[in-house]
C-alpha cells in the first residue's frame, strides 16, 4: 500500500460536537475525524513533530461566512502547508472530491485530477507542484523500502499516533449531534483491540 491512498468515498462526518466558543477546541475531534492526517495532502502526524504543523482549516472562509467560524461541519484538519496554500479562498470540498474516484497518485509521486472539481482543488492547493510531487515520491519510497526491508520501520511510518484523543471525556458545551461516533473513535477501538497497526 502507498501512504497516498485517498478515501474511496466522500467523507461522512462521524462526530458532531457543538457549541465551543473557539474553533481550536474542536481539534481533538478533527484529528480523530480525519485520521490524524491532512485532508488535502494526506501528510500524517507520524511524519513530523505535529506541534505547529497542523491547522484547523475553515472550509468556507470566515471572511466569506463568519457564522461558520465555529461550525464543526465547516472545519477541516489540514497541515500548515496546505492551509497556507489555500489561503482565504473558496475551493471545491476536499471531503467530497479528493477520493479514489476523482484522482490518481502515481508511484513517481505525480497526482492527477480526473474530474473538474478535483483538478481545480489540486491546482488551487498546489498539490501538483514539483515540491509536492517530490515530497510524495520521498514518502512513497520510504514506505516501500521499509515494507521490503524493515517491518518495524514500516509499521512506525504508517501507525496511528500514540496520543489518540479520548473523546468520551470531552463535554462539548452544545452537546454532540452524532454521539455514536465516540464509540467508533480510534481511542475506543484501540482499547477494544480493534485498531489495525497500520493505516
Ligand atoms: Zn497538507
Amino acid at each position: 500500500m502507498t501512504p497516498f491512498e485517498y478515501p474511496d468515498e466522500p467523507h461522512a462526518r462521524r462526530h458532531g460536537p457543538q457549541g465551543y466558543a473557539d474553533y481550536e477546541s474542536y481539534r481533538p475531534w478533527l484529528r480523530d475525524e480525519f485520521t490524524f492526517r491532512c485532508v488535502y495532502c494526506l501528510k500524517r502526524e507520524r511524519w513530523g513533530h505535529v506541534a505547529g504543523e497542523y491547522d484547523i482549516d475553515h472550509f468556507q472562509p470566515v471572511s466569506v461566512n463568519a457564522a461558520l467560524g465555529t461550525d464543526y461541519d465547516n472545519l477541516l484538519y489540514a497541515c500548515a502547508r496546505c492551509n497556507l496554500a489555500k489561503r482565504d479562498r473558496e475551493v471545491p470540498d476536499p471531503t467530497v472530491h479528493l477520493t479514489t474516484d476523482e484522482l490518481r497518485v502515481y508511484p513517481d509521486g505525480r497526482i492527477e485530477g480526473l474530474t473538474p472539481a478535483a483538478k481545480k482543488l489540486i491546482a488551487k492547493l498546489d498539490l501538483d507542484s514539483p515540491q509536492a510531487t517530490q515530497w510524495r515520491l520521498i514518502w512513497i519510497r520510504n514506505v516501500e523500502l521499509a515494507r521490503q526491508f524493515d517491518r518495524e520501520q514500516y509499521e512506525r511510518l504508517l501507525s496511528f499516533p500514540d496520543d489518540l484523543p479520548d473523546l468520551s471525556r470531552l463535554r462539548p458545551p452544545g452537546g454532540n449531534t452524532r454521539p455514536a461516533g465516540v464509540e467508533e473513535s480510534h481511542f475506543v477501538r484501540r482499547q477494544r483491540n480493534q485498531l489495525a497497526v497500520t493505516y
